[in-house]
């Protein structure tokens, strides 16, 4: 193994690994993910990327295995927690709140449950993934249950009699309605992070990260921004700007052959809204576009 270069664990296949390889790819690591290997080399940095399972990805990075990885933060509080109450090494540090894998721990009846409150399931068996995490909220409520452990298909539990709620990963909902299960009470909100081991790094290593992160924050902060063009009379010009979004001034600048107009130029950190578009024309505003940036650094 070759020590200079970073490894970096990501989901093999799953919710987060199209956005993860996208992400690296944006900060310009090129790769080669055809083939089905483990272990994928960058083709352009020094970097190897370990394509696992994500339960098994707080481990590599505890472990020191890898240096980095990127993983929900349910899955990793999870892992720690359960090392905790074993006496195991937890060690770590956050590199980065990514701006995906959005979603929450969330615990679920069946519609005919006469739901009251936690408190309503006192005793009751709930099925989850998320032993750990269950239990320091029902501890938090004062609530004592059983806990069903599955690692997959857990909405199918209580129609199928296994148990009576159910504490699982929810985006849309959708999952949940097509069990006929109803969310009750979020127990932990999550996102995608990076992550990074606590053992001290080459120098290399910590040079390419170094590069990485401001090449991430620079992605992340180019998806909430836009580039926004328009014309506008130079007659309502503070109009005109009042009704911009975010507080960045504009760029103005005089058209070819026409004096009573201007061009605007704006990076914004938000979107522009309909009405805002429509708001802008009322006051004599034309060629107006919102456009995404791919990528920006300060
Ligand atoms: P693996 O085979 O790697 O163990 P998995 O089936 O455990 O995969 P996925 O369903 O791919 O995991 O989810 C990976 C992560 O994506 C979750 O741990 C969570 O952080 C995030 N995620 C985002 N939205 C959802 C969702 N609606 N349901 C489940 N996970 C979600
Ligand atoms: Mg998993």
């Amino acid at each position: 193994m070759d020590q200079n270069r970073l490894r970096i664990a990501i989901q093999k296949s799953g919710r987060l690994s199209s956005d993860c390889q996208l992400m690296l790819k944006g900060c310009g690591v090129k790769l080669n993910l055809r083939e089905q290997r483990l272990i994928a080399h960058a083709e352009n940095m020094p970097i190897d990327l370990l394509r696992v399972r994500d339960d098994d990805i707080p481990g590599l990075v505890m472990d020191g295995v890898v240096d980095l990885g990127i993983v929900g933060e349910n899955v990793l509080e999870e892992a720690v927690m359960e090392r905790q109450a074993t006496g195991e090494a937890a060690e770590y540090s956050v590199l980065k709140r990514l701006d995906f894998g959005g979603c929450r721990l969330s615990l679920a009846v069946s519609e005919e449950f006469d739901y009251q409150g936690p408190k309503s399931l006192e005793g009751k068996r709930i099925a989850t993934s998320y032993p750990w995490l269950l239990k320091r909220y029902m501890d938090g409520q004062g609530v004592k249950f059983k806990s069903v452990m599955l690692n997959g298909s857990v909405e199918v539990a209580p129609r199928a009699s296994l148990a009576d709620a159910i504490c699982d990963l929810v985006s849309t909902g959708a999952t949940l309605e097509a069990n006929g299960l109803e969310e009750t009470d979020v127990i932990f909100r999550s996102k995608a992070v990076l992550i990074q081991s606590a053992s001290t790094l080459a120098t290399t290593k910590q040079k390419i990260i170094d590069k990485l992160l401001p090449r991430i924050q620079g992605l992340q902060q180019a998806r909430e921004s836009k580039y926004i063009m328009l014309h506008a009379p130079k007659a309502r010009l503070e109009e005109v700007i009042d009704l911009l979004p975010g507080a960045e001034r504009p760029t103005i600048m005089s058209l070819a052959g026409e004096s009573n107009q201007v061009a605007i130029h704006m990076v914004s950190s938000e979107d522009m809204f309909w009405e805002t578009m429509e708001g802008l024309k009322a006051l004599g505003a034309s060629s107006i576009l919102v456009l995404p940036i791919e990528k920006m650094m300060e």
